[in-house]
């Protein structure tokens, strides 16, 4: 018992260590923002530009901060997960329905392989996380006119979605950096985004005790795979 508090506070406190770490430039940049408004010799509009950056650089930061400490405690275990029965095929075709509109204006075409019912012990609202941040970057990292193919399917004791697209792929130096917090890809950086959406899927995804699976081919595509157990 004692031992497993003990890991459990070292766990807390590199979690806690690891968010003040990933802050301190946001908000050394944020500062250095305010500073150079207040000292120089400026007029009305560039300070009012100054604090429009500052605003816009903060409100990063209370997102970031969210995330880090969601990632953080489902890292550390101590996410509390809220578990029910969860209708998988509804969730898909719900979290699809939110991006169709964004692939329309791409011309990528979504294609869904479910099955006609698949139901697992989840909780619905970060199984929600997971599976809109891989269809995000799926939409984000493809070149108009390629196709994202969604798959649902049941192994073993397992459930399976598999989100596939023919986007820009992963050179596979990048491969095993793409779970680090904030790591962002080269060819990514063009794109919106702060690198924290594959962090957050595989923290949620290890909290449900699963794993997630990557393949992917530069400038040909990537396959992310889920696996959760079907029961915890
Ligand atoms: P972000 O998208 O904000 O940069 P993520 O943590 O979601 O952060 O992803 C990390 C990196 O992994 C991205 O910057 C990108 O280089 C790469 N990546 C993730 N998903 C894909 C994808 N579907 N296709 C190509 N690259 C991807």
């Amino acid at each position: 018992m004692l031992e497993r508090i003990e890991t459990l506070i070292n766990g807390m406190r590199t979690g806690l260590d690891n968010v003040a770490h990933d802050l301190r430039t946001p908000i050394t940049r944020l500062r250095g923002t305010a500073e150079i408004a207040l000292h120089g010799e400026q007029n009305i509009d560039a300070i009012r530009e100054a604090l429009l950056d500052c605003l816009e650089e903060s409100e990063r930061v209370l997102v970031m901060h969210n995330i880090l400490m969601d990632i953080s405690e489902a890292e550390t275990g101590t996410m509390k997960l809220d578990w029910e029965e969860v209708d998988l095929v509804s969730l898909i075709n719900e979290a699809t329905d939110l991006y169709s509109y964004v692939a329309e204006e791409k011309k990528i075409s979504v294609r869904k392989f479910l099955p006609k019912e698949l139901y697992l012990t989840a909780d619905p609202n970060r199984l929600r996380q997971v599976l809109s941040n891989l269809i995000d970057n799926a939409v984000k990292y493809t070149t108009s006119s390629g196709s994202i193919d969604i798959e649902a399917f049941q192994k073993d004791q397992q459930v399976g979605i598999t989100i596939k697209d023919t986007g820009i792929g992963i050179p596979p130096e990048e491969v095993p950096r793409i779970w680090d917090r904030l790591y962002r890809g080269d060819k990514s950086r063009s794109q919106r985004g702060i690198g924290l959406g594959l962090s957050l899927v595989k923290a949620i995804v290890q909290a449900h005790r699963g794993q997630v699976e990557v393949s992917s081919t530069a400038n040909r595509g990537s396959s992310f795979t889920v696996y959760i157990p079907q029961k915890p």
